[in-house]
C-alpha cells in the first residue's frame, strides 16, 4: 500500500496566491526523444511558467534508452544483482533531467533538476519495483521558492540503505502523481506521445476514440489489464489522493483525457479493450482431487510472492482434476518449478507451460448494471472464430485468454463489436 504523505503544510503560505497554481507535468520517453523533442516540451514548460504558475517537472529517460540500458546489462551479466541493475537504469532519467534543464535555461528561465533522492523521493527497498513511501517535499519547496522551474527525474528514488531504487516499468507516472498528491498541486498532466486514453490502443486499432473522461476504477483496471498509457499504480495512488489527472500529447494541442471519480451520468458501458501478453499459462494435470489442494498449491505460489491470476479448475474424474492458472511472464520459471515439485509430492501426472497467450479484457462501469456483456465480447470473439481458453470476469471487468497469435485480431473484433455497432 501506498504510504502516507505528509502534508505541505505550508503550501498556502508558498503558493497561496490569487492566480498563481502548482502544476505538476510529466513527460514520458517518446517527448524528450531527442533535442527537437527536449525543446518542445522546455517551451510547454516555460509557457505555463509564464503565466505565473509554479512549475514542477517529471521527466522519463529518452526513446528506448531504458530498454538499451537493460540490454547493456544482459551484455555483461544476466544474472546482475537488481541492486546493480537499478544503479544503471536510474541513469537515464540522469540524462534527461540535465538535458531538458539546459533546454529551459536557453531559453532564457531559471531551473534546476533533481535526481530521485535530492527531490526526497524514499522508497521501499524492493529494488526494481520499489515502492513511494513518502516525498520529502523540502527540496523541491525550496527551489520553487527561489522561483525556479524544478525538473524532477521520475521512476526513482532511495531505500533506507541510501541506495537508488527503481519503481518499475512505467514508473514515472506514479512519480508525477506522488508529487501531486505530497505537494496538494492544482493539476496533475501526464504529456504523452497519444492525446490521451482511447477505447483501445490507438497505434493497433484505427477507430479507436478518445475518452473526454474515464474514472479512477475504469483506468486502474485497463492500466493493469495492459493499457500501457497509464501506469496502473499512478492510477492507484491518483484515486486514493483524489488527483485528477489529465492526460494529453505533447505534440499538439488537442484536449486530453480527464481521469477522476466517477459521476453516474457519464457512465459508459464500455470504456475500452486492453491487451496484455505478459502473460502465461500454467496447467497441473491429473493431481488428487482433494479438499486442500487448491491451498497447497497455491500457497507455494503465495510463499515465491507470486501473483496467480486467471484460475480454472476442470470438474474431477476418477479421483483427479486438472488446475490451470495463469501468471505473469517474468514468473513463469519459478512458479513451473514450483508446481513441478508440488506434482511430484502428491502423484500428480504432469505440468504444462504455455507462453503463447494473451489476455484480452474489456473494462467499463456500465457492465454492473447490464445483463450480456460478456457475451457480447464472446460473439465478437465467435465471428472472428477466436477460441477461448480461460474466462475471468469482475464487476467491471471480463477477460478472456487466448492464443497470443490472435490476440490485435481479438482486440479489433470485440472493438467492433462494441463500438462500431451502435
Ligand atoms: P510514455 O513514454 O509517455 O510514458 P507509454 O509508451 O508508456 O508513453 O504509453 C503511451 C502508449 O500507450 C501509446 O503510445 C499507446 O500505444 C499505448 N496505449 C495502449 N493502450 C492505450 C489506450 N487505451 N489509450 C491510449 N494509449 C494506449
Ligand atoms: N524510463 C522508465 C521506463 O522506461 C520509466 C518510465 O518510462 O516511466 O520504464
Ligand atoms: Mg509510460
Amino acid at each position: 500500500m501506498i504510504a502516507v504523505f505528509e502534508s505541505a503544510a505550508n503550501k498556502q503560505k508558498i503558493y497561496g496566491g490569487e492566480n498563481m497554481s502548482l502544476i505538476v507535468q510529466k513527460f514520458g520517453g517518446s517527448s524528450v526523444a531527442n533535442a527537437e523533442r527536449v525543446f518542445n516540451v522546455a517551451r510547454i514548460v516555460t509557457d505555463t511558467y509564464k503565466k505565473g504558475n509554479k512549475v514542477v517537472v517529471v521527466v522519463s529517460a529518452q526513446g528506448d534508452t531504458t530498454d538499451d540500458l537493460i540490454d547493456k546489462a544482459n551484455e555483461i551479466n544476466p544474472n546482475a544483482s537488481k541492486r546493480e541493475k537499478d544503479m544503471l537504469l536510474a541513469a537515464g532519467e540522469q540524462i534527461s533531467i540535465s538535458l531538458l534543464a539546459m533546454a529551459i535555461e536557453k531559453l532564457g528561465y531559471p531551473v534546476v533538476s533533481l535526481l530521485g533522492w535530492q527531490a526526497g523521493f524514499q522508497t521501499s527497498s524492493a529494488y526494481t519495483s520499489a515502492r513511494i513511501k513518502r516525498v520529502k517535499t523540502d527540496r523541491i519547496e525550496k527551489e520553487l521558492d527561489k522561483n525556479n522551474i524544478v525538473v524532477v527525474a521520475g521512476f526513482q528514488g532511495v531505500n533506507r540503505y541510501e541506495d537508488v531504487t527503481t519503481l518499475g516499468r512505467g514508473g514515472s507516472d506514479t512519480s508525477a502523481v506522488a508529487i501531486a498528491a505530497a505537494m496538494h498541486a492544482d493539476l496533475c498532466q501526464i504529456y504523452t506521445d497519444v492525446e490521451g486514453v482511447y477505447t483501445a490502443d490507438p497505434r493497433k486499432v484505427s477507430n479507436a476514440a478518445k475518452l473526454k473522461t474515464i474514472s479512477y476504477d475504469e483506468m486502474l483496471e485497463l492500466a493493469t489489464l495492459g493499457a500501457q498509457v497509464l501506469n496502473n499504480r499512478s492510477v492507484e495512488m491518483a484515486k486514493k489522493y483524489n488527483i485528477e489527472l489529465e492526460v494529453l500529447s505533447s505534440l499538439t494541442n488537442a484536449p486530453g483525457t480527464i481521469v477522476k471519480e466517477a459521476t453516474k451520468m457519464e457512465k459508459m458501458l464500455i470504456s475500452g479493450v486492453a491487451k496484455d501478453t505478459n502473460v502465461a499459462r500454467i496447467s497441473v494435470v491429473g493431481v488428487p482431487d482433494v479438499p486442500g489442494l487448491a491451498f497447497k498449491m497455491f500457497s507455494k505460489l503465495s510463499s515465491k510472492g507470486i501473483n496467480v491470476d486467471i484460475i480454472l479448475q476442470s470438474i474431477g474424474r476418477d479421483g483427479t482434476k486438472d488446475i490451470s492458472f495463469t501468471v505473469a511472464k517474468e514468473n513463469v520459471k519459478e512458479a513451473a518449478a514450483a508446481m513441478e515439485e508440488y506434482v511430484d509430492a502428491v502423484g500428480g501426472k504432469s505440468v504444462l507451460v504455455d507462453e503463447n497467450v494473451a489476455k484480452i479484457s474489456i473494462v467499463g462501469a456500465g457492465m454492473e448494471s447490464h445483463a450480456g456483456v460478456a457475451t457480447k465480447m464472446f460473439e465478437a470473439l465467435y465471428d472472428a472464430q477466436i477460441n477461448i481458453r480461460m474466462i475471468s470476469t469482475s464487476e467491471i471487468k471480463v477477460s478472456v485468454l487466448i492464443d497470443e497469435k490472435n490476440a490485435d485480431a481479438a482486440v479489433s473484433a470485440i472493438h467492433s463489436k462494441f463500438f462500431d455497432e451502435n
